[in-house]
């Protein structure tokens, strides 16, 4: 899709003199490093190891959910944090009310990326994140991409947000 919109795609170090009139930066994958300074376990990137309920293996009264969390199987996106904190939520209102809830699941649905409002690409994935047969792209995938992205808004809105179970 890049490379037939005469992008050049540069991975790793480089320098944006060398290459181009405009650069887009698109994605720093950074975590904070409140995790590492604060002395808990964390992973090779900073983020916070976590048990099977979403708890710092050194502190069970502390969370860590999203970008900032080592869960397994999970990746930094939307599509992950999203359904992490509400499970926290539901956690501690749970712990508060003197129930455990179950552990952490969560199942991936597709990867998507648009640029633009005419070119993007859907990617259906399996609950492990894995590519499933189902691919979209050009206009069409872009307008799949808006549609999460406003579905992602809603749910922050109405508080009404559900997610599949992760893989067996
Ligand atoms: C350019 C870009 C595009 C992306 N596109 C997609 C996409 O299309 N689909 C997708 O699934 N994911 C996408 N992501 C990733 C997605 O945005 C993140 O995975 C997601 O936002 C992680 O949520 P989070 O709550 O863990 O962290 P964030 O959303 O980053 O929230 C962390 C918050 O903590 C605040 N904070 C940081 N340090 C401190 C501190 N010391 N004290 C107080 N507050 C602090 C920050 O200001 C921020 O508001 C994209 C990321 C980037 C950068």
């Amino acid at each position: 899709m890049l490379t037939g919109l005469n992008v050049d795609v540069v991975r790793g170090e480089w320098s944006a003199a060398d290459h181009s009139d405009l650069t887009l930066w698109a994605v720093a994958r950074q975590v904070s490093e409140v995790a590492r300074q604060s002395g808990w376990t964390v992973d090779a990137d900073g983020r916070v190891v976590v048990d099977r309920y979403l708890r710092s293996v050194d502190h069970p009264r502390v969370f860590a959910v999203g970008d900032g969390a080592a869960v397994p199987g999970s990746r930094m996106s939307c599509q992950a944090a999203l359904p992490q904190g509400a499970y926290a939520a539901d956690a501690i209102v749970g712990e508060l009310r003197g129930k455990r809830v179950a552990p952490y699941s969560m199942g991936f649905l597709a990867q998507c990326v648009s640029l633009g409002r005419t070119e993007g690409v859907v990617q259906r994935v399996h609950r492990d994140d894995s590519p499933a047969g189902l691919w979209l792209r050009g206009r069409t995938a872009a307008v799949v991409k808006e549609q999460v992205c406003r579905s992602t808004v809603l749910a922050a809105r109405s508080s009404l947000f559900a997610w599949p179970a992760g893989p067996a």
